[in-house]
């Protein structure tokens, strides 16, 4: 009886991945390409208002998550389990009502089981800058991504003035690609790393990142050249993250709307954690809570005067710093 059940089961739950959430309408593909909307089962949604009561997260399913479904109709379905997440981006929602719990903002999960995450930046227009690769380094770091910097526009740079920040880089291990969406200079790097995979892209508005994936994928024909989302940083509970699924099995997250995030639940004294070349000195400081900001005996500060650790990535950490102190809700 036991085993006919199984059997039952096997037959009636199908795999897929979820590729688009439309307010409680998920929509999940299959392997094969199918694509069914699908409502949540009972089940999650308590156990959902279960977990906002504990104040942590904002929606129990998210963009990436793969899903067993059971079929209610031709076109329609119900998600029946969800798959424990290799990784996932998330943030703190924005201040607002249906985001927050007494007053504190929830974590909102925008993608899941991502394999790279590109932190997509241009040399210029608008001008490169390192502060922003680095807080999405230390994103990337705390969540268990693989970040790879993207450098665009590099025919902009015609004195290859870019070329200490991609040493600063890649000393400390990181992979760093330039790019030219203009004279398409290693766009063909980016083709093979994304196939087959889930990517994520990441960057300013105006980058190109909407000119880099078309590069990518002609057929996707992206708006490019649009600003209005720079915006409008996170006025909604609702996200829209949207996964273009490419016929080869490869999938990449877009996410217009949202180009700004505020990491959640990072605390002070590990956010040295998530700075790669601090790892390795960070046990010899004296304190061992130390968080690297004017503490005697901190072995950082001494490894930044002695030019081991950039002082522009110790800038870009300090800063993070102060705001983790300014926002008491981390
Ligand atoms: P997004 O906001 O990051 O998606 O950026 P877009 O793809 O919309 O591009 C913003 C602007 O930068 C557009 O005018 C593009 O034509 C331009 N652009 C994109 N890539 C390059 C590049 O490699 N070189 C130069 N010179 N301009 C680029
Ligand atoms: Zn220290």
């Amino acid at each position: 009886m036991f085993i006919l059940w199984l059997l039952k089961l096997g037959i009636k739950n199908i795999k897929a991945k979820v590729i688009r959430i439309e307010s409680k309408d998920y929509y999940v593909r299959t392997d094969e390409g199918e694509i069914t909307r699908c409502s949540l089962r009972g089940r999650y949604k308590k156990e959902y208002e279960l977990k906002k009561n504990k104040q942590s997260v904002l929606d129990i399913v998210c963009v990436g998550d793969i899903v067993d479904f059971e079929k209610s109709g031709d076109d329609a379905g119900v998600i029946t389990n969800i798959y424990e997440r290799n990784n996932f981006i998330s943030r703190k929602a924005p201040k607002i009502k249906g985001a927050t719990f007494r007053g504190e903002r929830l974590e909102q999960i925008i993608a899941a089981n991502i394999d790279y995450f590109f932190i997509v930046s241009s040399f210029d227009e608008p001008r490169f800058n390192n502060r922003v690769i680095d807080r999405f380094l230390v994103v990337a770091e705390s969540s268990n991504l693989k970040p790879i910097i993207i450098i665009n526009k590099i025919d902009l740079d015609e004195d290859n003035d870019i070329v200490e920040w991609v040493k600063i880089y890649k000393k400390i291990g990181y992979n760093v690609i330039k790019t030219s969406v203009e004279t398409g200079y290693n766009i063909n790097k980016l083709v093979k790393l994304v196939k087959g995979k889930t990517s994520i892209f990441w960057g300013m508005s105006g980058v190109g990142k909407s000119s880099l994936l078309n590069k990518i994928y002609p057929q996707l024909d992206l708006r490019v050249g649009e600003v209005s989302d720079s915006n409008n940083k996170g006025r909604h509970t609702t996200v829209s993250v949207k996964m273009l699924c490419m016929e080869d099995e490869t999938y990449l997250i877009d996410t217009p709307g949202i180009r700004e995030i505020d990491p959640y639940g990072i605390k002070k004294e590990d956010l040295g954690h998530y700075f790669a070349e601090f790892y390795p000195h960070h046990l010899e400081c004296r304190f061992n809570t130390c968080t690297h900001n004017h503490e005697p005996g901190c072995e950082i500060e001494k490894k930044v005067e002695e030019g081991i650790i950039s002082p522009y990535r110790f800038e870009s950490y300090l800063n993070i710093l102060h705001t983790i102190e300014d926002d008491m809700l981390f």
